[in-house]
């Protein structure tokens, strides 16, 4: 069977960045399972898929704009280290989630000075080339349930 619009790949991972630092990686016999076409992954993930077949492994680059998009310098804010109030222990790298005007974020403290505190607003792989590895593991058709919703159903996901 082959990767094709509506049906459900399961495949293995491994995801480095341009100077060949693993950043993350499925775990091992525990594949990835997605609806393709309906862009439940990265468009340049999902473009690489089409037409694969179980069993085949491939390398793909994808650039910013088919990831997570450009890092845009406006999402990253220098605040004052009284805005965290009790919190004592502020450490570079802690991720929170903030309220903003435009909804939720998530954001990742990425500089302390003195009493200056700067957040980054960006997804963590925002501005990345993205180098995977994947092997294709299993392709199948999706449950009239899956199809409906636009995603996977598996163990302890039935929503
Ligand atoms: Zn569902």
């Amino acid at each position: 069977m082959q990767v094709a619009r509506n049906m459900v790949v399961a495949f293995e991972y491994q995801l480095k960045d341009a100077f060949g630092e693993v950043l993350d990686s499925s775990e091992k016999g525990e594949p990835m399972e997605y609806l393709h076409g309906v862009g439940g992954i990265i468009p340049g993930l999902e473009k690489a898929m089409e037409g694969r077949a179980v069993g085949e492994s491939f390398q793909v680059i994808v650039p910013p704009e088919d990831a997570y998009g450009p890092h845009n310098p406006k999402m990253v804010q220098k605040v004052s280290r009284s805005n965290f109030g009790d919190q004592k222990e502020i450490e570079l790298g802690m991720r929170f989630r903030v309220q903003t005007n435009i909804g939720p974020r998530i954001v990742t403290i990425v500089d302390i000075e003195g009493d200056d505190v700067t957040l980054d607003g960006n997804h963590e792989l925002a501005g990345e080339t993205l180098h995977f590895d994947i092997t294709v593991r299993n392709v199948r058709q999706p449950t009239p349930e899956e199809l409906e919703h636009g995603h996977v159903h598996g163990p302890g996901c039935n929503h």
